[in-house]
C-alpha cells in the first residue's frame, strides 16, 4: 500500500499542473486582453515543461513500480478500478518517456513555425508557402511514430495517442465499408425533388434570444451550471478542470443560426462527459474519457442525432418560434427540420453536415496515411486532395484555402487526430441503437422534451467510469459489441430517406 499512496500524491500534483495548465488555456481563449499573449506563453510553457518533467521522472517510475508490485490499492482503487490505474499511468509514462527531450522541443519550435507559415499560407491561398513546414512534419512525424514503435504502420503510433487501441488496418477497412454507401446516398440526396430552403436559418435572429435559448437547451440536457459555465470564443470548446467546473464556449453568429445552436449542443455533449467523471477518480489519469472518439461519440450523439432529430424540434420548435415569432411563425416545423439536416457536398469539413462529413475525415485520413508510409509526396498534396475531392463529392475546390490549406491540424503536427471524428460518429449510433433498446418509447420521451434520462443512462454506463476502460471494452459492454459502422449506415438511410423521401 506505500507505494500506492506515492504513486497516488504524485499523480494528484500532475493533474493539478494539467487542470492549472488548462484553466491559463481557457482563459486565453475567452477573456485574456490581447496584450497578454506574450507573458501566457511563457506560463503555459513553465507549466507544461514541469509537468513533462514530472511526467517522465525516476520518481515517478519508481512509485509506478512499487505500485504495481504491492497490487491491490487503497479504495475506491481495488481491483478493476487499481488495475486500470496501473494501465493508464504506465500508458502515459511510457509515451512520454520515448520521445527524447531534444525530439520533443524539435517538434514544438517546428509545429509554431509551421502554425505561423500555415496561417500565412491559407490567408494568401498559396500551398508553396506551407510546403516546406509541411514536409518536415511529416519527417518529423516518421521519426516519433520509431521512437513510439508500432507493429505494422508507423500511423499507428500517432493514432494510438489519440484512439489507444485503434490501428491504421482497422481504421481503413471501418471507412471502406462506409464509403461507398455514404457517397451513393448523397447522390440520390442530391437527386431528390424535395430540398430545403436554406435561407429560413440565415434570417436576422438577434444574439440576445440565442444565447438565451442555448442556455434553455443546455440547462434541459443536464448541464450543471453550478459545476460548469458558457462563454464566448472564437473556435468552440470544451475544457474541465474537475467534475465541478467545466467550462463550454461557443460562438453566435446573427445570419447563420444553426452555428451557435448546434454548437451549443455539441459542446454540452463533451461537456455532460466532464461533469458526470466519478468523484473518486478526481486528480488521477482515470478521470478522462479512453478515447478522444468516445469523447465525441457524446457530442455528436447530442448535436445529430438527438439535436437533429425530428422528435427532438416537435418539442422545441413551438419554443424556438415563440423566441423568433417574425423569423419563424410562418415556417412550418418540418421546413424548419429539413433546413437543418441540408446535405450538399461542400469544401469545408467544419461546416458539412452528417452525411457528408465523414467523406472529409475519409479522404484526410487516406492522405495522412500515404504520407506517412511516403507513398505520397508533399509537393502531390494539393493535387491528390483535389482528385478525392472530385471522387468522393463531384465537386473541385479552385483555391487551395478552400482544400488542402483549410484545416490547422496538420500545422500543429497533429496527425491521427482526424478518424476520431468519425470513430466517434460511429460510436454515436452505436449508443443510440442501445438506446432504443433500453427505452422502447425513446422518441416519444424526446418528443416531450425529456431527454434527462439519455444523461442519466450515459452517466451510469459510460461517463462515471471515466478510462477505467479502453474505448473498445467500454462499447462493447455498453452495445454488447465492438465497433460496427452498419449501425450508422442504418440510421443515416432510415433518416435521410425519411427526410428526402428518397425511394430505394
Ligand atoms: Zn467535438
Amino acid at each position: 500500500m506505500a507505494g500506492w499512496n506515492e504513486l497516488l500524491d504524485q499523480l494528484h500534483e500532475l493533474a493539478d499542473l494539467g487542470a492549472a495548465t488548462a484553466i491559463l488555456d481557457w482563459d486565453q481563449q475567452t477573456k485574456m486582453p490581447p496584450k497578454g499573449a506574450e507573458a501566457r506563453a511563457h506560463q503555459l510553457a513553465t507549466l507544461q515543461g514541469i509537468h513533462h518533467e514530472r511526467l517522465t521522472s525516476a520518481a515517478l517510475r519508481d512509485a509506478l513500480e512499487g505500485a504495481e508490485t504491492a497490487g491491490d490499492g487503497p479504495a475506491p482503487f481495488r481491483g478493476e478500478a487499481g488495475q486500470a490505474l496501473l494501465r493508464e499511468t504506465r500508458r502515459i509514462v511510457e509515451r512520454g518517456s520515448k520521445l527524447p527531450v531534444p525530439f520533443v522541443k524539435e517538434l514544438a519550435s517546428a509545429s509554431s513555425r509551421a502554425f505561423e507559415r500555415w496561417q500565412r499560407a491559407r490567408a494568401e491561398s498559396r500551398f508553396i508557402i506551407f510546403r516546406d513546414d509541411l514536409a518536415r512534419l511529416v519527417d518529423l512525424k516518421r521519426r516519433e511514430a520509431r521512437y513510439v514503435g508500432y507493429r505494422e504502420h508507423p500511423y499507428d503510433a500517432l493514432l494510438d495517442e489519440f484512439e489507444p487501441g485503434q490501428t491504421a488496418t482497422a481504421t481503413a477497412a471501418v471507412f471502406q465499408e462506409i464509403r461507398g454507401p455514404i457517397v451513393a446516398l448523397l447522390r440520390a440526396i442530391q437527386a431528390s425533388p424535395r430540398q430545403p430552403r436554406r435561407e429560413i436559418l440565415t434570417q436576422h435572429f438577434p444574439s440576445d434570444n440565442q444565447w438565451a435559448f442555448g442556455l434553455e437547451v443546455l440547462s434541459t440536457m443536464g448541464f450543471d451550471f453550478e459545476a460548469g459555465r458558457q462563454d464566448t470564443s472564437a473556435h468552440p470548446f470544451t475544457t474541465g478542470f474537475s467534475p465541478g467546473d467545466v467550462r463550454v464556449t461557443t460562438r453566435v453568429y446573427e445570419n447563420e443560426l444553426p452555428v451557435a445552436l448546434f454548437g451549443t449542443i455539441h459542446e454540452g455533449g463533451h461537456a455532460l462527459y466532464e461533469q458526470g467523471f466519478a468523484p473518486e477518480l478526481m486528480r488521477t489519469p482515470l478521470a478522462n474519457s479512453p478515447s478522444l472518439g468516445m469523447h465525441e461519440s457524446q457530442s455528436r450523439l447530442w448535436e445529430n442525432v438527438i439535436g437533429r432529430s425530428s422528435a427532438f424540434w416537435r418539442y422545441w420548435y413551438p419554443r424556438l418560434s415563440a423566441r423568433f415569432p417574425e423569423q419563424l411563425s410562418r415556417i412550418p416545423e418540418e421546413d424548419f427540420v429539413l433546413a437543418i439536416n441540408h446535405v450538399r457536398p461542400s469544401f469545408i469539413r467544419v461546416e458539412a453536415d452528417e452525411v457528408t462529413y465523414n467523406l472529409h475525415i475519409i479522404l484526410r485520413f487516406e492522405l495522412e496515411v500515404a504520407l506517412l508510409e511516403g507513398s505520397l509526396e508533399v509537393d502531390a498534396l494539393p493535387e491528390v486532395w483535389n482528385a478525392k475531392m472530385d471522387e468522393l463529392f463531384g465537386i473541385v475546390p479552385e483555391r487551395d484555402a478552400d482544400g488542402v490549406l483549410q484545416d490547422v491540424h496538420w500545422s500543429y503536427g497533429s496527425f491521427g487526430y482526424f478518424p476520431t471524428y468519425t470513430l466517434g460518429t460511429l460510436y454515436s449510433t452505436q449508443l443510440w441503437m442501445a438506446l432504443k433498446r433500453v427505452f422502447p418509447d425513446f422518441e416519444d420521451r424526446i418528443a416531450r422534451g425529456d431527454v434527462l434520462f439519455i444523461r442519466e443512462w450515459l452517466r451510469e454506463n459510460i461517463h462515471r467510469h471515466g478510462s477505467t476502460f479502453v474505448a473498445q471494452e467500454l462499447l462493447q459492454r455498453v452495445t454488447g459489441e465492438g465497433l460496427n459502422p452498419t449501425h450508422f449506415l442504418g440510421y443515416l438511410r432510415q433518416k435521410f430517406s425519411a427526410l428526402y423521401q428518397l425511394v430505394w
